[in-house]
C-alpha cells in the first residue's frame, strides 16, 4: 500500500510505448468506501494519553475525520463499543521470514528459499492479526522479504506494511555472514554483493546492491551477535569508517540505517558513524546512552527475545552450545538495559526480534517494558508515534490523523491501566481493509476482487 517503490514504477511507466498507454486506459476514479469506526475511546499517540468517545472517518485507505463523540450522518458505521482504538502498532525489529525451531541450523542446509518465502506468508498474516500494522524487516536470507512485501503491496496475501533491509550486512564472521558455523568448503567467501563488507569501498557497493535489490533501509551488525555460531556476542565487528561509508552511501537512496549492536563499544562507533537506531543494545553503558541522547539516536531493546533465548538456552538441544552460552548471558540483561536507558533520556522506539520467538506474540513485549519501569502510555507511543519517526513516515503512520493511513487496531478494556489487554485484539484495520472483528479473523478475498470491491464502495467484509 505504501509507494515505497514509487520512483522506479513511474520511471517504467514512461518506458511504455504510447500505443500500449492507449490499450490500457485508467480507470474511472471510483467513490472510495466511508465507514465511521465508532470508538469507546481513542489512545492520542502524539500526546500519549487516552481520549473519551470518539468517531473516526475513514474515507477509501485514509482517515480522514477525527471526532470527540457518537458517529452523524449517514454512513456505514462499525461499531467498536467501549473498546479502545489505537493507531495500528508498528514492531520496528521482525524477521517475518524466518521462526525459532529446535531444527533451524540443520533447516537451512535443507530448504530453499522458496520455504522460507511460503512460510512467510503465514507469519506476515499472524504479525497483522496481533495488531501490527506495520513492521520493519531488519533481515533476510535472500531477499524473500522483499517478494513478501510486493505480494502484500499487490493484496495477493495479507500482512502488514513491509519496510525492509533484506540481508543484513557486516564482515567476514560476523553476525551478519551466512556462512558462519559451516565447514570450509561450503563457507565458500562471502562479498558485498550478499551484505558482507571489510572496506569502505565494499560498504559502497553493498548498500547500492541493497537500491538495486529492491530494499528499503539498510540494517548493519556492528556487533556479534546470540544466535551465529561465532565466540563473542558483543565483540565490534565494524570499524568506523565502515559504519560512515554506510550511513553515507544509504543517505544518497533514502535510506535509513538500524544498527544490531550488544556491546559497548559497537555501540559507541555505530552511534558516532551516524545510524539511526540501536538494536538489542545489551550491554550499553553510560557513556553509549550519554552519546545516543546527544545524537538523538533510537534504542530499539527486542526485551522479548532476550528472554525467550535466555528460557531455551536452558533447554538441553534447542541452541548449538555456543549460542546458548551467549544466549545465557543476554537473557538476564537486556530488560535492565532498557530500564536504565529509558531513564537516561534515550528515545526508545518499540521492537521484538520476531523470528527469535514465535510470531504474533509481539504485543508481550508492552509488558516487558513496563516490567522494565517503562510507563504504559510511552510504550505504547514507542509502537506508534516513535516507530513512525524511526521510520520516517510518520506523514503517512503512527497516529488517528486525517490524512494517515487508516491503520487502526481495538482492544478491550484501558491498556493504561493493563498493558496485557494489548496482548488480545478485537479489531484490526489496515490502509481502510477490516482484517480482524470481534477478535475473529475476517476473509479478505486477495488482488482483484478486493481492488473491484474498494472501487465500488462495497461491503469489505465477509466474502
Ligand atoms: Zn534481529
Amino acid at each position: 500500500m505504501l509507494p515505497a517503490r514509487l520512483p522506479l514504477t513511474l520511471a517504467l511507466l514512461a518506458l511504455l510505448p504510447a500505443a500500449m498507454a492507449q490499450d490500457a486506459p485508467a480507470p474511472p476514479p471510483a467513490a472510495a468506501a466511508i465507514r465511521v469506526l465508532h470508538c469507546g475511546h481513542l489512545f492520542d499517540s502524539v500526546a500519549g494519553k487516552l481520549l473519551g468517545e470518539t468517531s473516526i472517518t475513514v474515507t477509501g485507505e485514509r482517515i480522514s475525520a477525527v471526532t470527540p463523540g457518537a458517529p452523524t450522518g449517514g454512513a456505514k458505521v462499525i461499531e467498536l463499543g467501549d473498546a479502545t482504538c489505537l493507531p495500528g502498532l508498528i514492531d520496528a525489529h521482525t524477521h517475518l521470514t524466518g521462526e525459532t525451531s529446535p531444527t533451524g541450523y540443520s533447516d537451512q542446509f535443507r530448504w530453499n528459499i522458496a520455504d522460507y518465502a511460503i512460510r512467510s506468508t503465514v507469519y506476515a498474516r499472524r504479525t497483522l492479526l496481533a495488531g501490527f500494522t506495520t513492521v520493519r524487516n531488519l533481515g533476510d536470507s535472500d531477499g524473500e522479504s522483499i517478494a513478501l512485501r510486493n505480494a502484500i503491496n499487490a493484496g495477493i496475501v495479507p500482512g502488514p506494511h513491509i519496510f525492509t533491509a533484506a540481508q543484513a550486512i557486516g564482515s567476514t564472521g560476523g553476525h551478519a555472514d551466512p556462512s558462519d558455523g559451516y565447514r570450509k568448503d561450503l563457507a565458500g567467501d562471502p562479498g558485498p554483493t550478499v551484505g558482507i563488507i571489510n572496506s569502505p569501498e565494499d560498504a559502497w557497493k553493498a548498500v547500492r546492491q541493497h537500491y538495486k535489490d529492491g530494499a528499503d533501509l539498510i540494517k548493519i551488525m556492528p556487533s556479534g551477535g546470540v544466535l551465529d555460531e561465532s565466540a563473542s556476542v558483543d565483540n565490534a565487528q565494524l570499524t568506523v569508517p565502515e559504519i560512515q561509508a554506510i550511513v553515507a552511501a544509504a543517505h544518497d537512496y533514502g535510506f535509513t540505517v538500524a544498527a544490531h549492536a550488544h556491546g559497548a563499544e559497537a555501540i559507541r562507533r555505530a552511534v558516532l558513524g551516524g545510524v539511526d537506531s540501536i538494536e538489542h543494545g545489551t550491554f550499553m553503558n553510560d557513556e553509549d546512552m550519554k552519546l545516543m541522547v546527544a545524537h538523538g539516536t533510537w534504542y530499539v531493546p527486542t526485551i522479548i527475545a532476550g528472554k525467550f533465548v535466555g528460557e531455551k538456552a536452558k533447554v538441553p538441544g534447542y541452541y548449538p552450545p555456543q549460542v546458548a552460552k551467549k544466549a545465557l548471558m543476554v537473557g538476564p540483561m537486556i530488560e535492565a538495559t532498557a530500564g536504565r536507558a529509558y531513564r537516561a533520556g534515550v528515545k526508545i522506539a518499540f521492537g521484538t526480534d520476531a523470528a527469535v520467538y514465535p510470531h504474533g506474540q509481539n504485543a508481550k513485549e508492552f509488558e516487558y517494558m513496563v516490567q522494565a519501569g517503562i510507563p504504559a502510555a510511552y510504550a505504547i507511543q514507542a509502537a506508534t508515534a516513535h516507530a513512525a519517526q524511526l521510520l520516517k513516515r510518520d506523514k503517512d503512520l503512527g497516529s488517528v490523523t486525517p490524512g494517515k493511513y487508516a491503520d487502526i487496531v481495538a482492544v478491550h478494556g484501558n491498556p493504561l491501566a493493563d498493558i496485557t489487554v494489548l496482548q488480545h485484539m478485537a479489531f484490526v484495520m489496515k490502509a481502510g481493509t477490516v482484517y480482524e472483528e470481534n477478535g475473529a479473523a475476517v476473509h479478505v478475498a486477495s488482488t482483484d476482487a478486493q481492488t473491484a470491491s474498494v472501487a465500488q464502495g462495497a461491503e469489505l467484509q465477509g466474502y
